[in-house]
């Protein structure tokens, strides 16, 4: 291969965290010559991407992960939820739904983000027309005919020119390649940071997700391996360098507080860490030979932890539309085609926004703490399940299967 074609990709994905690993690997049944970049390695402690957090897979990302052929890696770490339990501190009202009553075998899975990536580059590095640049960053970009030109940093201050057919955005909710496309984004800070961890109830779980909200935020529980469970607490961000500092009985004292004592007594918490919340929304999700997916296109609160699971429902309809172009016109389509990038945009937008006033929603009404609001909800909370639909708009919402969905999400595989 000569030097100019060696430095031509099909695809380029700037990123390769959750999202832009998972879009690689359902690429990999077409053949295409795709580069992931990213600048930090998977096992560092500072990867962003893939961290302590558990993460909650829905339907449509087990079907998708199922399709991609991964699905039995992944299970074998991850504990099924079999029931949500939603519930508003200081109020009788609660809620649940059972995955038995929506027919299926589980409502979704929680896996820890570091084990998913060591499961995700394992599959990476079997991947021949894969090359991962790592570590590397994208630090321009731009047009040239035909193609789009990707200037890379290696370590030691090289660079390096690539073109590509298809430039994709995957580089998380700051995206420097967002703002290199000239693509604005919206971003509203909701004054609150998640603490992530785990500790040990004692009651185990028994495959129940606990949603609490409380007048801070919401508060989730997860079930993880070994009876232990996953927590997300949203505290406000005056709160949130105290929460931190205290030591771990005073900690659980407090995430005891919030939560009430339905678990039985807390202890054994493990390491903690802390994430601003923001909601932040792309413009566009195309510009000229470019697309944005995952949390450089959309980022949301983890409420109804529905963040990953919407960006591999992106990377399911881009490969959907490339599949197709290929299908249409042969090996020689044009992939980066204003015609696929519409396409893709056309496909996402509904699903984005749905997704993003879904949790936004949720964040708003739950956290106002004022009379009428509070008293109005208390209703809803205890009319949850009698509001013709909510409940299975909710779990539908949870489980990834409203709307039009791609092949992948579906557990079709592309080829
Ligand atoms: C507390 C918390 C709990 C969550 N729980 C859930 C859940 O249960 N379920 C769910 O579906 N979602 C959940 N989410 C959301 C989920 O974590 C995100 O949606 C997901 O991580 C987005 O992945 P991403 O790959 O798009 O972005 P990121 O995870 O941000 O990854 C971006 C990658 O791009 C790299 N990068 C940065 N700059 C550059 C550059 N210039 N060039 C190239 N690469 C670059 C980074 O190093 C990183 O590897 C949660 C989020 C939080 C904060």
């Amino acid at each position: 291969m000569n030097a100019q074609r060696d430095n031509h990709y099909d695809i380029v994905i700037a990123g390769g965290g959750m999202v832009g690993s998972s879009l690689a690997l359902g690429l990999a049944p077409l053949g295409l010559r795709v580069a992931i970049i990213e600048p930090v390695p998977r096992a560092a402690e500072t990867q962003p991407s893939f961290d302590d957090r558990s993460t909650a897979l829905s339907r449509s990302s087990q079907r998708m992960f199922q399709a991609m052929g991964l699905w039995d890696d992944i299970v074998a770490a991850a504990t099924p939820i079999l029931h949500i339990h939603v519930s508003d501190q200081g109020r009788f009202g609660f809620s649940h739904i059972d995955a038995d009553e929506q027919g299926v075998e589980a409502l979704g899975y929680v896996v820890i983000n570091r084990v998913l990536g060591g499961v995700l580059q394992t599959a990476l590095g079997k991947v021949e027309s894969l090359d991962v640049l790592c570590p590397a960053r994208i630090v321009a970009t731009g047009p040239a005919p035909g193609s789009a030109t990707v200037t890379v940093e290696e370590g030691d201050d090289q660079s390096r020119e690539l073109s590509c057919d298809l430039l994709v955005a995957a580089d998380g909710a700051n995206s420097q390649v967002r703002t290199m496309l000239g693509i604005a984004a919206t971003q509203i800070e909701y004054g609150q940071r998640a603490v992530i961890g785990n500790l040990l109830p004692e009651k185990p779980l028994q495959n129940v997700a606990y949603e609490r909200f409380t007048p801070q935020g919401p508060l989730a529980l997860l079930p993880v391996a070994d009876d232990r469970a996953g927590f997300v607490w949203t505290v406000s961000e005056q709160n949130a360098d105290r929460v931190l500092a205290l030591d771990d009985e005073s900690f659980l004292k407090e995430l005891q507080h919030a939560f009430g004592n339905r678990l039985g007594e807390f202890s054994k918490v493990g390491k903690r860490a802390a994430y601003p919340l923001l909601l932040s929304k792309a413009m566009r999700l195309t510009a000229q030979r470019a697309v944005l997916v995952g949390n450089a296109a959309h980022g949301l609160h983890p409420v109804a932890a529905q963040g990953f699971n919407l960006g591999l429902r992106d990377v399911a309809s881009l490969c959907d539309c490339i599949a197709d172009a290929r299908r249409d016109a042969g090996a020689d389509a044009d992939i980066g085609s204003e015609l696929v990038l519409e396409r893709y945009s056309n496909w996402r937008r509904g699903d984005q926004k749905k997704l993003v006033g879904f949790t936004d929603g949720l964040v708003r009404l739950f956290g106002d703490t004022r009379g009428p609001v509070r008293a109005l909800r208390n209703i809803g909370m205890l009319g949850f399940d009698l509001i013709p639909g909510m409940r299975s708009l909710f779990a539908k919402h949870t489980m990834g299967l409203a709307g039009r969905l791609p092949r992948l999400s579906r557990g079709v595989p592309l080829s």
